[in-house]
């Protein structure tokens, strides 16, 4: 495993500083990002770039977010330690890193069984403790619901009501919802079992969400 250098640390605080002028202001975000390895969780032919604010292929037609993107969802959260949070598609297992560092308890799931078993004993070997599954995360992971947040790391095509049956009230589900090009992040409140509100937060493109809830993965429909 590559080690953790000051050089890379000093690339992680010059990232920070780039996500600070594009608009990220919670230091809390900003403090767990600079804590993790982004470069650990790249393959090796792209980790001089792993200070970049760039998404990267990871295997599987996959991606690791950008950056921004993650400092993005993550913030939108409003995220307090202890909570339960539910994050479909964890891919590299970055973003399920930062959500950990900020003091979560993580039950993540992610569809490609390849990137599961890596991404699992990736984040274990850093130390890292959450839940792991493998399988279709579009309708939420009911039985060990209900949570307190819940994240969507792939652009879904409309928001699954399973997700909101799924989130406590009080809850927060934040979650790119478009066409297989373009997404809104879409933040929605379980203000009560009954009401729920919505708000847009941005234009952003993500790998599509798939599953039954999700995108065809073999004929791109719903
Ligand atoms: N959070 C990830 C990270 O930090 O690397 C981002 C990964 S990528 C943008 C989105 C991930 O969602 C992919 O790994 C993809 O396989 C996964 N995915 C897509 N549909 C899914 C589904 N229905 N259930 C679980 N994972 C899904």
């Amino acid at each position: 495993m590559p080690e953790d250098s000051y050089l890379h640390k000093g690339l992680r605080r010059k990232l920070i500083k780039i996500l600070r002028d594009k608009g990220i202001n919670d230091d809390v975000v900003l403090e767990a990002i600079n804590r993790v390895p982004r470069h650990i969780f790249l393959d090796n032919a792209f980790l001089e770039h792993a200070y970049q604010d760039k998404a990267f292929p990871i295997g599987d037609g996959q991606t690791i977010s950008q950056p921004y993107t993650v400092a993005s969802q993550t913030s939108l959260l409003k995220l307090e330690p202890g909570m339960k949070v539910l994050e479909i598609g964890t891919g590299s297992g970055y973003q399920c890193s930062v959500l950990l560092e900020m003091g979560a308890n993580v039950f993540t799931i992610e569809y490609h069984k390849s990137l599961f078993e890596k991404s699992k004993q990736m984040l274990q070997s850093l130390g890292y403790k959450a839940q792991f599954f493998c399988g279709d995360g579009s309708e939420g992971l009911a039985r060990f619901g209900p949570y307190d947040r819940i994240l969507a790391t792939a652009g879904a095509p409309y928001v699954p009501q399973k997700l909101i049956e799924q989130l406590k009230v009080g809850g927060i589900l934040v979650i790119p919802v478009g066409d297989q090009k373009n997404q809104k992040m879409l933040r929605l409140t379980k203000v009560s079992e009954k009401e729920i509100t919505q708000e847009e937060c941005g234009d952003f493109r993500f790998v599509p969400l798939v599953g039954k809830d999700g995108w065809n993965a073999k004929t791109n429909k719903i």
